[in-house]
């Protein structure tokens, strides 16, 4: 098969929503990260998305709508804590699980009874959503296991013949996947961080909400996860990586010690002057937005530049950056030594 990249215009979106309704699958681009997108309602065409992408069957995918009336097909029904969740972020980066409603495929849930909904803010995303009138399945559109991509050019380095379109919108503003909560328990529960904090769903429900213990822990032998994405390894480029907790001078002086070919340092921007290894950047040491803006794109160029062996800075745990973290941990397969 082909693979077109076209860049978004009224044609472009015109294709995508005519190759959607006849069960195809198209890379769109969101303001998180692109999405391999399928009608939701079809489970034919769900299927093709988790064979793109070599996807476990049993990882669930995110529905994407482009309007609360269209949210309220997908799911059982929308509660109270949804609705104050709904008008605070969204349109925006917040995924939120509730009981499914029948009309979505199967496929999509993977077996569970729950469906993840979210209504993008992205242009793009918003148009194809409205051009087709369906609602959208969209994981990120990465082969199983590999960085998720922030431009059309990692989209097409992934999927190149495996999916007929990818619609080029550009850098993704935010950069790391979306906030996912799941409101279909007792006690409102933070399954993946995202760009919407941790602290602003509290504040937005007024109640604690509980953090998953895989958001920053490996998950132990036999230990089942909240969220069946965040057992598999993830985000990952070839290199080893390791996370280095300390200060700057720290690091430094442990990469004195640890230089040899082939090792790569990841740090914030303008700390590479002074090291005695290669870097890529992720970002503004003082900005988690910006970290999490890069750091997909980082670790996809470390591939690029055949680094093996990779010592990353440690973002905050705090705000955006427990986002990131969460993202290093897995592409770090949890190796964080304390200096
Ligand atoms: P991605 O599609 O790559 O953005 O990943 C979607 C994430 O949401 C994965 O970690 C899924 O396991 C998770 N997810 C999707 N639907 C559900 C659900 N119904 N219950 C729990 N987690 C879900
Ligand atoms: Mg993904």
């Amino acid at each position: 098969m082909e693979t077109i990249v076209a860049s978004v215009s009224p044609q472009s979106l015109a294709q995508a929503a005519e190759l959607l309704r006849q069960g195809q699958v198209v890379g769109m681009p969101t303001e998180t990260v692109y999405g391999l997108a399928a009608n939701a309602l079809d489970g034919a065409a769900v299927a093709r998305i988790f064979a793109a992408k070599g996807r476990p069957q049993d990882n669930p995918l995110i529905v994407h709508v482009d309007s609360v009336a269209m949210w309220e097909t997908v799911v059982e029904h929308l509660t109270p804590a949804a609705r104050r969740l709904i008008d605070a972020f969204c349109p925006g980066p917040l995924t939120i699980i509730l009981p499914r409603g029948k009309r979505v495929a199967d496929e999509v849930c993977a077996g569970l009874d729950t469906v993840a909904v979210r209504m993008p803010s992205h242009p793009a995303a918003r148009a194809l959503i409205k051009e087709c009138g369906l609602p959208l399945a969209a994981p990120s559109a990465n082969l199983s296991g590999s960085p998720s991509p922030t431009t059309a050019a990692h989209v097409l380095g992934d999927m190149d013949g495996r999916i007929p379109l990818i619609l080029d919108g550009g850098d993704c503003g935010v950069g790391v996947e979306s906030t996912v909560v799941t409101l279909a328990g007792e006690q409102p529960v933070l399954l993946r961080p995202g760009y919407i904090t941790h602290e602003q769903l509290e504040q937005v429900l007024g109640c604690p909400v509980q953090l998953a213990h895989a958001v920053t822990h490996q998950l132990a032998a036999g230990e089942k996860a909240a969220s069946p994405g965040m057992k598999y390894k993830h985000y990952a480029p070839r290199a080893d990586v390791t996370i280095l907790q300390g200060d700057l001078a720290q690091y430094r002086a442990f990469l004195q010690q640890h230089a040899a070919e082939g090792v790569w340092a990841l740090c914030f921007e303008g700390e590479e002057e002074g090291l005695p290894v290669p870097a890529v950047t992720y970002g503004l040491a003082a900005d988690d937005a910006t970290q999490a803006h890069a750091l997909f794109g980082a670790l996809r160029r470390l591939d690029e530049v055949g680094a093996k062996t990779v010592y990353a800075r440690c973002p905050s745990e705090t705000g955006v950056g427990l986002a990131v973290y969460n993202r290093l941990l897995r592409a770090a397969a949890f190796r964080v030594v304390a200096l």
